[in-house]
């Protein structure tokens, strides 16, 4: 017994031992911290104007704020010190609605986003032709609706610089395309061709196509334009990264997907090349057929591949419910203030029929997944809001947090159901910018304008909500151009000088967690991410000027210095 009893005490005394060891380990140098900001002014982010001085980062973990006294004692020769020299920091940005691979692959297209009138666009689109001379076809991105006379460009434009080549310009929104005749004819498109899917092809009063085609009709040129093989789209995301790195992203969340798509993250990722945290909606509305049950299967095998994975995850789907106000396709509630009185779709109209919508819902909300629905018309929002309602009552989960995507605009009457529904509003501010808007105004009309982009109205009422820039649809990818949208909506040069419908400005603290934590939030990943505390991923960027000091007007003027993604400088302006 004797003996017995000994040899327990020694086991006890050996334990502890052993965790006095390992407490000490744990302090010691062998972990050391890896990388120390101080003298700065850290945001910690979340809802409130709190700094900290200094920030330790161990790995790819934050390990301490403090002053930096504290921050410095920590450091020992391996530590890599950054002296900030008062600089801001914040959590790196988190774009919540991207298309990353159009966005990237588009980088080598003709950019046509900041292409003032036709004239530009022709410039820019025959001196790409010119570089470009064996490209078989001539693709581009980025023209607004406000540059035609009526809304809408014409052929003619295109014919009068290039007749032999096929070109296909998409619309900064993704939602209408532009082409020569050339394209038309290889197409095969003529008076007589017919189409029956979501969209139209853009006829003259002779009937006639005029070379625009809205929504589900680009499809009929798309098809033809050969496919970048994987090693391009590989390259082109590399581009992306890079770009995205440059402006302080470090998250994103990727509305509209596929598996193929979610296999290059995948590479990038096995390569140690990713330098970015992606999450991937997988696409399932706004096509002709719905998923199959297989289809649905596979996005559950990967949902599950992916779960927890902090780098790549794959958890969601995404519904395009309605089309673009601009093209007169997003679903209205009552008719477009610019339409003629016999127009045939005076209201827009829903992109799939509504119970096969709210079916698909329910079955893939009991499926575990979290949903997103594009929805730009206040018929569409409350459509959104109507099926993940009914998900919720059929499937009683406890919580989902599905998302309206875009809401750029919405009935009074639905804003309260944002927060009782526990439905997230997914935004883009930059959609607002005031240079943009003159063609969606007048199609919107003066009563539902008090509610456009109506961020403020939603925050009031309890809603999350969340930032992003819909890239490649849209004028900016910079989160620092979607803040000053924000915040002051307007232009950068200042119009209007009061703002663009005033009352649905936030504040800078709301703006920027919308651009933060509210993104960790929207893939459930604000245990992990969105604020800078001990124990959060270490994705962090420094800023050229205080925004918390900055007239607002120069908020556009912010340029990201440094970026630090999962414990790592990756991008550096040595400029600044
Ligand atoms: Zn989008």
């Amino acid at each position: 017994m004797k003996t017995r009893f000994i040899s327990i005490l020694i086991s006890i005394l050996a334990l502890a031992l052993l965790s006095v060891s390992i407490s000490v380990a744990q302090t010691a140098s062998s972990e050391p911290v890896t990388l120390a900001l101080v003298n700065g002014r850290i945001w910690l982010g979340g809802d409130a104007s709190s700094f900290a001085e200094a920030v330790a980062i161990r790995g790819d973990r934050i390990l301490r704020v403090g002053p930096t006294s504290e921050i410095k004692k920590l450091a020992d020769s391996n530590t890599q010190v950054i002296d900030l020299g008062g600089r801001l920091v914040t959590p790196g940005f988190n774009d919540a609605h991207i298309h990353f691979l159009g966005g990237s692959l588009g980088l080598s297209e003709v950019d046509l986003t900041d292409a003032k009138n036709p004239a530009e666009i022709i410039e820019r689109v025959a001196a790409f032709a010119k570089r470009n001379p064996k490209a078989s076809w001539i693709t581009g991105r980025g023209w607004q609706y406000t540059s035609f006379p009526g809304g809408m460009p014409t052929k003619s434009y295109l014919d009068a610089i290039i007749k032999d080549r096929p070109i296909f310009l998409t619309a900064y929104d993704g939602h209408s395309g532009w082409v020569n005749s050339r394209a038309l004819e290889l197409a095969g498109i003529t008076r007589e061709t017919k189409f029956d899917g979501y969209g139209e092809i853009v006829r003259d009063v002779y009937g006639e196509p005029t070379g625009a085609l809205k929504e589900g009709a680009q499809g009929l040129i798309r098809r033809l334009i050969p496919e970048a093989t994987r090693q391009q789209k590989l390259d082109a995301l590399r581009q992306g990264m890079k770009l995205a790195a440059r402006l302080g992203i470090t998250s994103i969340q990727n509305a509209g997907g596929s598996p193929d798509e979610l296999s290059l993250y995948d590479e990038l990722l096995k390569r140690g090349e990713l330098t970015l945290r992606v999450s991937v909606a997988f696409s399932v509305g706004a096509r002709t057929t719905p998923p199959t049950p297989q289809e649905i299967d596979r996005f559950v095998q990967l949902k599950n591949q992916y779960d927890l994975n902090p780098m790549l995850r794959a958890g969601a789907v995404k519904f395009v419910i309605d089309g673009v106000i601009e093209s007169h396709t997003a679903a209205m509630i009552e008719p477009y203030s610019d339409l003629p009185p016999n127009h045939g779709a005076p209201m827009g109209e829903l992109s799939m029929p509504s119970d096969q919508y709210r079916d698909l819902v329910a079955r893939l909300d009991r499926a575990g997944f979290q949903i997103y629905t594009h929805a730009i018309g206040d018929r569409g929002v409350r459509e959104a809001l109507d099926a993940y309602e009914a998900a919720q009552a059929a499937n009683k989960r406890k919580y989902t947090l599905h998302r309206v995507e875009h809401i750029e605009t919405v009935s009074p009457a639905d804003i309260p159901r944002f927060a009782k529904l526990g439905v997230m509003a997914s935004m883009e501010p930059i959609h607002a910018d005031p240079g943009t808007v003159e063609v969606w105004s007048k199609a919107v009309g003066p009563e539902r304008l008090p509610y456009s982009f109506a961020w403020a109205s939603l925050l009031r009422s309890g809603a999350r909500l969340v930032f992003s820039s819909d890239w490649p649809a849209t004028i900016s990818l910079d989160p620092i151009r979607g803040l000053h949208s924000a915040v002051n909506r307007r232009t950068i040069d200042g119009q209007p000088s009061k703002g663009w419908i005033p009352q649905q400005r936030i504040n800078l603290v709301e703006a920027l967690r919308a651009y933060t934590q509210m993104g960790a939030v929207a893939s459930y990943e604000e245990q992990i991410k969105g604020r800078i505390a001990p124990g959060m991923l270490a994705d962090l960027i420094v800023l050229s000027q205080d925004l918390f000091k900055t007239d607002p007007a120069r908020i556009f003027q912010t340029r990201v210095a440094m970026t630090v993604f999962d414990g790592k400088v990756i991008f550096r302006d040595n400029g600044l």
